[in-house]
């Protein structure tokens, strides 16, 4: 049983967010054979007994799920109820516990107190060692009494949170190899955006093992969307153009604004309207403020920046929880950290970036390369390979 949580705000479109959280589920439990159903408040998802943990894994990566829990459901009738609550109750390990009984079907023959009154008896009963404690139980069990059906649950589990993937549309993400942009990918995911990726490599001078370390990230992501577009951006020759062409110090500020001109094209071409990246206030010589609004401005496209007021700490810590550290951490070079001149500017000049930009055709250069790009498409429901790429 799947409770919706914050999509409960959301009045006029809340058939909306259901549906899609309804397709989204449908969608990461593929072949598992089960009967999904809805009403405004919750989802039921009925399975065979040893699926359980296999769905449980899915369900846990879902957004949009405030809470879930395990339900045994059974037919409505007062013995059959009484009989199923024992068999559950010795299943579990307690001192205290307290039952509660909701009724919507009011037709049944027993008051909802009355009723949880004459099952905690039944438990006591057959049980030793235990007691009722109606204020701080152990366990309580839950008793929901439907027309056709009942459900009896012990604990609730906390779900992922957020908006169903997909509610929100789509943005296009930085992706290099780093700690800091899967993590703000990964929040992107949490309100309900769909993400396209966007990687920029300079081979020879960064390594294939770079490239095989973001579409390792990719995939890890894909388990919170369906697929993933990651467009793979030939780099070098522009890179080496700028290190030619600009003074040391700008090589950097220069990189970026050239990476965020080719980002807002792709994103166009892929109807993404908002840029992603993971960039951190103050984290490293671009991350200024004053290097922030000197490099925004090539784009009027809202670049949102989810761990830019985050710790490094922790960014680290939700990086661990979504499993892309390890991976993160693995020693390649990055397109950025090649030819990193000793003094970066800090406080850079917009008028000496359109200065030394005037020294080289960038304009061609980023044509071919939104020519010449690859794009992979990850999916964590399948096992591809990408040798031909790699
Ligand atoms: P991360 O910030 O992900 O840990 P990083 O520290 O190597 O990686 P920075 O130099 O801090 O990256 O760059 C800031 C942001 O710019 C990154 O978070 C990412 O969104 C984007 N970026 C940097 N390098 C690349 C790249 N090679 N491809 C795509 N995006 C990149
Ligand atoms: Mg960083």
């Amino acid at each position: 049983m799947i409770k919706y949580g914050e999509l409960t705000t959301k009045k006029g479109n809340r058939g909306f967010f259901v549906n899609t959280l309804y397709h989204n589920i449908i969608n990461k439990l593929g072949n598992i054979s089960t009967d999904i159903s809805k009403d405004n408040s919750r989802m039921y998802i009925e399975f065979k007994e040893e699926d359980l943990d296999q769905i449980l894994k899915k369900i846990n990566n879902i957004f949009g799920i405030h809470e879930y829990l395990v339900a045994t459901k059974i037919d409505t009738d007062l013995e059959g109820i009484k009989k199923e609550i024992l068999e559950i109750a010795k299943r579990e390990k307690f001192k205290t516990f307290k039952v509660e009984c909701k009724r919507s079907d009011k037709s049944f023959p027993v008051q909802s107190i009355e009723f949880a009154r004459q099952l905690g008896g039944i438990i006591l009963k057959n049980i030793a060692d235990i007691k009722v404690d109606v204020h701080h139980p152990e366990i309580i069990f839950n008793v929901e009494i439907r027309h056709k059906y009942t459900f009896i649950y012990t604990d609730a589990f906390k779900g992922l949170g957020g908006y169903p993937n997909g509610t929100l549309g789509r943005g296009m993400v930085m992706l290099s190899g780093g700690i800091d942009s899967p993590v703000a990918a990964y929040l992107t995911l949490k309100r309900g955006v769909k993400i396209d990726c966007i990687y920029f490599e300079a081979i020879p001078h960064t390594s294939i093992e770079a490239r095989e370390k973001v579409i390792t990230l990719s995939k890890k992501l894909s388990k919170y969307t369906d697929k993933i577009h990651l467009h793979i951006i030939p780099f070098t020759d522009l890179q080496e153009a700028i290190y030619k062409n600009v003074e040391p110090e700008y090589c950097i500020t220069i990189m970026r604004r050239m990476m965020y001109r080719i980002t807002e094209r792709l994103a166009k071409e892929n109807k993404c309207p908002i840029i992603i990246n993971g960039e951190s206030i103050g984290q490293v010589a671009s991350q200024t403020l004053t290097s922030m609004s000197v490099i925004n401005n090539v784009t009027n496209m809202p670049v949102i920046r989810p761990v830019a007021c985050l710790d490094k700490l922790e960014i680290i810590d939700i990086a661990k929880k979504i499993d892309t550290y390890e991976t993160s951490i693995l020693p390649f070079e990055d397109c950025c950290t090649i030819f990193v001149p000793k003094h970066p500017v800090i406080n850079p000049s917009l008028a000496m970036c359109e200065k030394f930009e005037e020294n080289f055709p960038w304009q061609d250069m980023i044509n071919k390369i939104v020519l010449e790009h690859q794009t992979l498409v990850i999916d964590d429901q399948k096992d591809e390979e990408f040798s031909d790429l790699l």
